[in-house]
């Protein structure tokens, strides 16, 4: 068994169904993403696992340990909320001491860990200071510091960097995930930022209205994303229509040019209409080499953006964005010339179809 088992969750509001069927199994340590767009039912499944909802239907367990039907304060979880949470009129040391407190341990062991916790968090001289003395990412530190004191079994973090500005939230990411690791702990992170789940996690749970599309490592879910869900949400992409040729050879066309596709084919029918997603970062300017795909087209869009230039090569309905390194040295590709694309048969992805397509 896994350390977090979450089996065929159900949560509704009213005739709302917000969560259903949601099946995972989470093992000790490991840092999980619940990435979806606002809405979809993170935190729902979240406060779900640290108790503080109850569901419908299903069944969480903790170290094999059915928790189901406890409260929030036997399951012995550490929250961290996107509002930070302190207790204004209680200092650092205080707040981070508070759930220790609440357990009774005794003054000499909540002395020592406050001073612990709050050197994991490199804030050991802010002890004295009051929330409203500190910066936003600093109270955010000291709010993780309080959930992790009591060593609780699982961390459970809800948009924590939300309310915090860009630089500051790719710093503490990083420190959230560095205590994390040092500890060892088993993580849940809500988040709808894309670009944080694929920094921070072993695995990101997508999910949309209410379910799993699915559960993979940054890499599977960016690279191989299954559902046109999934393709669009994580990262840019092109999704293109193709008509399915010969299923078996792979051969397909788009708006009337053969290219080869390397897998997912199977099964489908001769003529299909078919949804393909492609990385603009797969996509290369130029004819290519043996056994690359290639189609034509006309430039009708260059966007500068810095470091990477962004291109969009109209084919006829389909059109094909694709990222080419700056090099101060070369004149951009212009606006309205004809050239090639190519990319590999594998790059070109079949979307599951349907309405969750
Ligand atoms: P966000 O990032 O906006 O918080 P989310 O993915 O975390 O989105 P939830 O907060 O879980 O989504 O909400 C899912 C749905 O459930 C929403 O439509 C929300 O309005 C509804 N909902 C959440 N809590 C309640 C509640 N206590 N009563 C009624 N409806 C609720």
């Amino acid at each position: 068994m896994a350390f977090l088992e979450i089996e065929n969750l159900r949560k509704t509001f009213g005739a709302n169904t917000v969560v259903q069927g949601f099946d995972l199994a989470v093992e000790k340590g490991e840092f999980i993403s619940f990435l979806g767009p606002s809405g979809c039912g993170k935190t729902t499944t979240l406060r779900m696992v640290a108790g503080f909802e109850q569901p419908d239907s299903g069944r969480i367990a903790i170290g094999n340990k059915d928790v189901t039907g406890l409260r929030a304060n036997q399951r012995q979880i550490g929250m961290v909320f996107q509002s930070y949470a302190l207790f204004p009129n209680m200092t650092v040391a205080e707040n981070v001491a508070y759930g220790l407190k609440i357990a009774r341990r005794p003054a000499a062991e909540i002395r020592a860990r406050v001073e612990e916790m709050l050197a994991l968090i490199k804030l050991p001289s802010m002890a004295q200071r009051y929330p409203h003395q500190l910066s936003g990412g600093q109270q955010q530190r000291v709010a993780l510091a309080r959930a992790l004191s009591i060593n609780p079994q699982v961390l459970l973090l809800d948009e924590p960097l939300s309310a915090l500005d860009a630089k500051i939230r790719i710093s503490l990411r990083e420190e959230i995930r560095a205590v994390q690791r040092k500890l060892g702990i088993t993580t849940i992170y809500v988040t709808h930022d894309q670009e944080e789940a694929l920094s921070i996690s072993d695995r990101i749970v997508v999910m949309n209205e209410g379910r799993i599309d699915q559960v993979g490592t940054p890499f599977e879910i960016y690279n191989r994303p299954k559902t046109r869900f999934v393709a669009s949400f994580v990262g840019t992409l092109n999704i293109v229509q193709g008509e399915v040729l010969d299923a078996a050879l792979g051969r397909i066309q788009i708006d009337g040019q053969e290219v080869k596709v390397s897998r997912g084919l199977n099964g489908l029918a001769s003529g299909a209409t078919q949804a393909f997603a492609l990385r603009p970062e797969a996509v290369t300017l130029g004819e290519g080499g043996d056994g690359r795909n290639r189609l034509r087209g006309t430039i009708d869009q260059v966007s500068f953006l810095g470091s990477v230039v962004r291109i969009r090569v109209r084919l006829k309905d389909n059109a094909i964005l694709l990222d080419t390194f700056n090099n101060p040295n070369l004149t951009p590709p212009e606006f309205g010339s004809a050239v090639a694309v190519n990319f590999g048969t594998e790059d070109l992805l079949v979307l599951e179809g349907g309405e969750r397509g």
